[in-house]
């Protein structure tokens, strides 16, 4: 184990969470996480709504702050309060279940913006890192589309490659695929596919148990603010341990 200020050493995990608490006023969201995705690997989290999913995954880069416990990113220390938040935000891709891209500017624009703002890239590089992010989702001949010309699940593909074009370390998915029509729910959980198995580390709340079974390593199931268990994908989708699980597994699926 690594502490404060020491590079990361060789068994630094791509998130290493600890003690992690996070409350609204008197609500205590999170009651004390601990959890740890190795490089490569592909985590999914399940769990009912309010159980403190989305808190999780805004902890880990800081759009919350944690009322206590620690976070690492690739042997970073996150919740350091002397961290250059904004290189933190750099080192980890979000996708949302809102897509949020700006309706005024092109695939491509959406692509390039932060690239050019955060990143500080010239035009030229970011554009051609914009075309590549957007041919790796599958929308080589939307570059030039704005927001609205585009289905929701295309609208999406843009989201992730934006978020791949700042070259994150590690990917936070939070219910991806909740806010599109069903016919385009595969084109995104192709994209996500295709980046798990070119070894991104990827941290997704999903509801797709199929993408948990097939894509995941490990699925962690939460509830009440604790992971209740954790284990690996096909067996935590068949045969949890627990009955809160099986119980939201019923619902599910
Ligand atoms: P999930 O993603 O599992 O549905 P969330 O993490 O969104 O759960 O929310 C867990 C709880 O935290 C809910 O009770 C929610 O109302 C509360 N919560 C989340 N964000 C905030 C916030 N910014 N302010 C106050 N309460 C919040
Ligand atoms: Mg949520």
């Amino acid at each position: 184990m690594t502490r404060t200020g020491e590079p990361a050493g060789a068994d630094a995990g791509a998130i290493e969470i600890s003690g992690l608490h996070k409350s609204f006023g008197a609500n205590e969201v999170l009651r004390g996480i601990d959890f740890r995705v190795d490089a490569g690997e592909v985590v999914c989290v399940i769990g009912p709504s309010g159980s403190g999913k989305s808190t999780l995954l805004r902890c880990v880069n800081l759009l919350e702050e944690p009322s206590a416990g620690t976070v690492r990113v690739a042997g970073a220390e996150v919740t350091d309060p002397d961290v250059d938040i904004d290189a933190v935000r750099r080192r980890i891709g979000m996708v949302f279940q809102s897509f949020n891209l700006f309706p005024h500017l092109t695939a491509l624009g959406n692509v390039a913006v932060a690239q050019r703002k955060v990143l500080r890239r010239g035009k030229r590089d970011a554009e051609r890192i914009a075309r590549e992010n957007l041919e790796r989702v599958g929308l080589a001949d939307k570059v030039g589309a704005y927001p609205a010309q585009l289905s929701g699940g295309q609208q999406q593909r843009v989201a992730i490659a934006r978020a791949l074009a700042m070259g994150p370390e590690v990917m936070l998915f939070d219910e991806p695929t909740s806010a599109l029509d069903p016919e385009l729910v595969g084109d995104v959980l192709g994209v996500m596919r295709g980046l798990a198995e070119a070894g991104m580390t990827m941290l997704v709340v999903t509801h797709e148990m199929s993408f948990a079974r097939e894509v995941a390593d490990r699925v962690a199931f939460m509830d009440g603010g604790v992971i209740v268990e954790q284990g690996e994908a096909a067996r935590m989708v068949t045969d949890p341990d627990h009955e809160r699980t099986r119980e939201f597994l019923s619902r599910v699926l």
